[in-house]
């Protein structure tokens, strides 16, 4: 029996991937040579196709990496010499900080109150702070950031580079590049993709800002810097021998969201949102972890279990549908469901039902 995977990462592949693989193979992808000009036209129809979809300036660089963790150490080598602060919110940006701590950089954090975001008036950063490091959608809690503070915050400090981690709210998030400079993300949530290929979106200040810590000095990364990825990317090609599979089904994908159309996807992921939320509000036994309806995460819920999580994630696996346990100590007391692209209206519903039935035994 095929399962159908609400798990938040990696999740449910896209009905269309099987189809985009046989042609890989058919039409010779998978001994595509990477300095080939066919593989430049591939890396070029990507670059276009995102900068569409997503409303990325044009002058912004699109960069092929391996992961989202692996953006996380690109960002802070290359614009980070001392000084980073990191919003945390969950696990992943909890993951972000120790990144730049172990690279032996000087970070700050701030940690929200309770589950109910950051006190925004109380965040004073030193003046001379070189990023501002956001989770946009921390996927161990389940909470969205509010992105209107986010905007607000940078305004006093304008020199800083704004990150977004976006692995677990694209293609949903929609972000205004007019104050972020690096945003990145893989493929295997809502790209509803096999996992191996992460993203990596640049502006043209932070490319100039890893120059500058390069030139004082900083190492700034061997195999993959701002400026190794920049030259290659000059050329749509890449350091290395890449994913060349991952990227021409991120094609793909992205002429196919791009059909949708950016905004049809933001409406319909709010709508299998709500349902769900409404399901678990008025369910007894259930929760949704965050109480603040506008900081909940529409991609990736969060729900307490009052009878623990086990039973019922085995009872709907048996079922052929899969979901998320709770995330680290909260393994048991959670679950969690992906709302991606690749959950139709139908799938969530049919989560619903046999979640209904199974508490009606
Ligand atoms: C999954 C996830 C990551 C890690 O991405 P990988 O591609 O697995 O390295 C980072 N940040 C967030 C918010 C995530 O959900």
């Amino acid at each position: 029996m095929q399962k159908i995977y609400f798990t938040v990462g990696p999740s449910q592949i896209l009905p269309s991937v099987a189809g985009y693989i046989e042609h890989a193979i058919t039409e010779d992808v998978l001994s595509m040579n990477h300095r080939s000009a066919a593989f430049s036209s591939l890396y070029r129809s990507v670059d276009t196709g995102l900068k569409e979809l997503f409303n990325i300036p044009t002058e912004y660089s699109i960069f092929f990496v391996s992961s989202g963790t692996e953006a996380m150490e690109r960002v802070i080598e290359n614009g980070v010499e001392k000084i980073s602060a990191h919003f945390i919110e969950g696990k992943f940006g909890d993951r972000f900080y120790e990144v730049a701590q172990e690279l032996g950089r000087d970070p700050i954090m701030f940690q929200q109150q309770g589950l109910s975001g950051f006190d925004w008036s109380k965040i004073e950063l030193p003046k001379d702070v070189e990023l501002l490091a956001f989770t946009h959608n921390d996927t161990s809690t389940g909470i969205e950031l509010d992105m209107k503070q986010v905007c607000r915050l940078r305004s006093n400090y304008p020199d800083a580079l704004v990150v977004l981690d976006v692995v677990s709210s694209i293609p949903y998030v929609d972000i205004d590049y007019s104050h972020t400079d690096c945003v990145f993300f893989s493929v295997q949530k809502g790209f509803g993709l096999p996992a191996g290929l992460g993203i990596l979106v640049v502006s043209p200040r932070a490319i100039q800002q890893s120059r500058e810590l390069k030139a004082r000095g900083v190492v700034i990364g061997t195999y993959h810097s701002y400026p190794t990825l920049q030259k290659s990317y000059e050329q749509f090609q890449t350091p290395e021998t890449p994913n060349v599979l991952g990227i021409y089904l991120l094609d793909k994908v992205v002429k196919e969201f791009l059909e949708v159309g950016a905004m049809a996807i933001r409406e319909q992921t709010e709508q299998k949102a709500e349902m769900l939320y409404n399901f678990f509000s008025s369910q007894k036994g259930f929760r949704p972890l965050i109480d603040l309806a506008h900081l909940r995460s529409n991609t990736t819920l969060v729900v307490e279990v009052e009878r623990g999580s086990k039973e019922l994630i085995d009872q709907l696996d048996a079922k052929g549908i899969v979901v998320g346990s709770g995330y680290g100590e909260h393994k048991n007391d959670h679950i969690r469901i992906a709302n991606f692209p690749a959950h139709s209206m139908e799938d969530i519903d049919r989560l619903i039902i046999t979640i209904e039935e199974i508490l009606r035994r």
